[in-house]
Order: structure tokens, then sequence, then C-alpha cells
């Protein structure tokens, strides 16, 4: 069996490896068209912003290893066309294409930064963040003392872990997002706003429900962006607008995004086509509908799953959470399961319940506010979905709702679930313990 993968990132190199290992008399012939593989693009903003400086931190595989494991790797090999009739894919390498059959093809092409169309003006200065050449780039950029504002142009996860990234470098940040609130599709007003007022006091200037509509080049170098709420000046400017899944080579079905549709194990609309990772749907566990939620968790195990799921063996795949944590300033941010605005757009009756108690006790140094809203089925009180932010133990507790949830528990259970509890991490009752009973 010849099977061609295209994308040797996250989902791709995920199912490569797996793949392999499962039926390793098949030949896995896995195409890329940068120069380098498994590279994790989560570590660019703790690499732009100076946490450590070997970019080799970010590679969790080189080719080397992907070649003595048994892959056939193409590098800096671009796929520019699939013929799904004869089943042949052209590749593109130093200007010249040939071709190469499958019986099995995975596309795992990822995706890639939205760019609108803001005019004309030079790129010198302003950048994406997703390859290591973005990374570099921006990190090169900030080292440069004469380039004092940096404005970031979206405020969802990537453009606040850049914002967090930046910060300590004492640079004067502009953060712009559209919604009238950061995180808006992932965290509610009431919970996200002690982390705007932090970032507002942070000596950053915070412009919510504001629009972009043009970069300028600035006479004397930088730029003018021009919003609804007046003109920004910036030396650097990085745009955090989003990704676009990259699949508009394929004559295959897409949802709105552009995400290629597949089934919960990454099968296509054709038999012998598969897909994993961020140019694909995944399934919502809650809603039991694909969704797109490009995160390289899913991509991993996506890509995992679909090995698994090919060579017959038995699957826990269920679909997804969309679990997803990130840090900003103190704060600590994560959600998993549907929240009300995704309910609602899904014609879902659910009940809410927010909670602000604390982390811990307060006779042991480092206790903090946490809030935490639960999303649960109005009569079941079957657990849907959450989110908490706080400044201490957000996340791991996240993680315990992603079980519960996961497990079809109630609030009424997540009342009395057994958490730990000792006085530097907890309160007898846990915070968690807390927001299942008093949900009702
Ligand atoms: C700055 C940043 C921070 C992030 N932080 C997190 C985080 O904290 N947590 C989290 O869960 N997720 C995070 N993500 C998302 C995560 O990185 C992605 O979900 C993950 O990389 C998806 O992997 P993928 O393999 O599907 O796609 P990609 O990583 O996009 O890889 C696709 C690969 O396909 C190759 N390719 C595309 N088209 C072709 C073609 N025609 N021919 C040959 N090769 C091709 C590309 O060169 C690329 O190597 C972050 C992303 C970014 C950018």
């Amino acid at each position: 069996m010849n099977v061609v993968v295209i994308g040797a990132n996250a989902a791709g190199m995920s199912f490569a490896a797996k793949y392999k290992r499962n039926q390793p008399a098949d030949t896995v012939t896995i195409i890329e068209k940068r120069s380098y593989i498994s590279f994790g693009s989560c570590g660019l903003p703790y690499f732009v912003g100076g946490q450590f400086d070997d970019t080799g931190r970010m590679v969790s595989r080189t080719p080397e290893q992907a070649i003595n494991s048994g892959l056939d790797l193409r590098l800096e090999t671009e796929v520019i066309a699939v013929n799904r009739l004869e089943q042949m894919v052209t590749l593109r390498h130093l200007g010249q294409d040939s071709q190469i059959a499958y019986d099995r093809l995975i596309i795992c092409t990822g995706a890639r930064p939205i760019v609108p169309d803001f005019g004309q003006y030079n790129r010198d200065n302003v950048f994406t963040l997703t390859s290591l050449e973005d990374g570099l780039a921006l990190r090169a950029a900030l080292s440069e003392d004469n380039k004092r504002q940096v404005c970031i142009i979206g405020a969802g996860f990537i453009g606040l872990e850049v914002f967090d990234a930046v910060h300590p470098t004492g640079k004067h940040i502009t953060l712009i997002e559209r919604e009238p609130h950061v995180m808006s599709r992932q965290f509610s007003p009431e919970l996200i706003e002690p982390v705007e007022q932090a970032i507002s006091a942070s000596d950053t200037d915070l412009r919510t429900g504001c629009s972009v509509s043009a970069i300028r080049d600035r006479d004397q170098g930088g730029y003018c962006i021009e919003t609804d709420q007046g003109t920004i000046e910036a030396d650097i400017v990085v745009l955090a607008l989003g990704f676009r899944p990259n699949t508009e080579l394929f004559d295959l079905a897409k949802n709105d995004h552009g995400a290629l549709l597949a089934d919960l194990y990454g099968a296509t609309e054709d038999p012998n086509i598969f897909t994993a990772g961020d140019c694909a749907v995944t399934h919502h566990q809650i809603l039991g509908q694909p969704m797109y939620q490009p995160l390289a968790t899913t991509a991993n195990k996506q890509a995992r799953m679909l090995a698994d799921k090919l060579a017959g063996k038995a699957t826990y795949l269920n679909g997804f959470l969309g679990s997803s944590c990130l840090k900003v300033l103190d704060y600590e941010l994560a959600c998993t399961g549907i929240n009300e605005p995704m309910a609602k757009a899904h014609g879902l009756a659910v009940k809410v319940s927010t909670i602000h108690d604390k982390n811990q006790t307060d006779y042991c140094p480092g206790q903090e506010d946490i809030s935490i809203k639960l999303v649960y089925h109005p009569e079941t009180h079957v657990l849907l979905g959450g989110e908490i932010i706080g400044k201490k133990g957000v996340v791991g507790r996240v993680d315990a709702l992603a079980v519960a949830i996961s497990a079809g528990m109630t609030t009424a259970q997540l009342g009395y679930l057994d958490f730990c509890y000792a006085p530097p991490f907890a309160r007898t009752w846990d915070a968690l313990n807390v927001a299942g009973n008093v949900a009702r």
C-alpha cells in the first residue's frame, strides 16, 4: 500500500509515525514544502519573548529521525495538484515537477494566518506568527531599541500570547480587538473583564470594539493604522486575525471556513482520501457536529486516531471539547466544551451558573480569586462546558472539568467529586465543588 501524506507538521508527522509503526510494510511518503518538520508553532510567542533562544527546542523530530524510522520524507517539495481519478499527486521540487501515485492520500496541510486587505504598505515590519521564519523576524525586530511602538491587531489566542511575550520588553503596545471584548469567542464578559483591566493597567492601549480599515506607511518610517477609533502609530505591527485552512488545492467538500469536511476519523467524501489537523474540521463532542477548532492538541490526536483506524485498531475518539488555555500577565485562562454563545448559535437550551471563589485557603501564601462559569443541560444538569479565569490553579481545574464532561457527569456529581485538598492548593470544598453545588 502506497500512503502519501501532505504536510509534515503536527498532524502529518503524528499520522505518518503512527501509521508506519502500525503497518511497517506499507510505503509512507511524506511531502513537506518547508525545509523542516515537526515544528511546534506553540512555542513561538515564548521564543519571541526571549524565554529561550535555541529554536531547535521547538522541533520535536528532525528529518533524519523521520527517515531513520522508515518514512520517505521529501522536503522543500510542494504538492501543487491532486488527480483523484488517477490517484496521483503532482509535486514541485526546486522548480521541477513530478508525479507520485497513492493508494491512500492523507491531507495535513494545516492553516495560514489571515491577512486582510489593509491596502498598500511595506511589509518590512508587519508580521504574522506561524513559522520559524516569522518567529526569527519578529524577535529580531523587537530587539531593535529604536522600535518602541508595537501594535497587535487581534486579541484572540495568538494576539494575547504575543502581547504577553512583548509586554516585558517595555515597548509601548496597542492591542486592537474588533469585538467588544478580548477572547469573546471563548470567554464571557463578566469573567474576562478583570483580565482586560489588567491589560489596560499594564500601560497598554487596549482598544476593544475597534475596527482596523487600513495600514499606511508613515513618512518617517513605521506605520499608521487607520481605525474607527482614530489613527494609531506603530513601528512594528503584528497581525493575529485568525487562520484559514490550506485547502484550495483540493476539490473536496469544505465547511464555511474552508476546512475539509470529514467524519469523526478523518474520512473525506473520497474513500481514498483522509485528513487531519488545521486543514480539517473536528467533531465537537457536545454539539455532535463538525467544527473548525485549529489546535495542536486536536491535530495530534486526530492524526494518531486516524492511523489506528486505518490499521483496523480500536480507537477512542469521541470528538473534541476544544479545551484550551493561555496565560495573560498574571492571569490563567482556560475553557472546555460549549459556552453560551455556542449553545445559542446551535439552538441548544442551556443553563449557566457563575461563581467567584478562591483557589486555596487564606492562611497559606498565594490565595487568589478564581471565577468559574459552568454551562449545563437545563433539565438533566449534565455538564456541557465551562470557563475558568484566575491567577492560580485554573488549567488543572479545567482539565478536571473536561474529564467530568467527557464522563457525562452532572453538576451535582461535580459538587461532590472527590478532589484533593491541602491548604496551599485548595479549600475543603474545592472551587469546582462549589461551582457544581451552586448550579441549579
Ligand atoms: C503562534 C502559535 C501558537 C499556538 N499555540 C497553541 C497552543 O498553545 N495550544 C494549541 O493546542 N495549539 C496552538 N497553536 C496551534 C497549533 O500550532 C496548530 O493547531 C498545529 O500546528 C496544527 O498542525 P497541522 O499539522 O494541522 O498544521 P500546520 O502546523 O499548519 O502544518 C501544516 C504543514 O503542511 C505543509 N504544507 C501545506 N501545504 C502544503 C503543500 N501543498 N505541499 C507540501 N506541504 C504543505 C506546511 O508547510 C506545514 O508544515 C498555535 C499556533 C500558533 C501559530
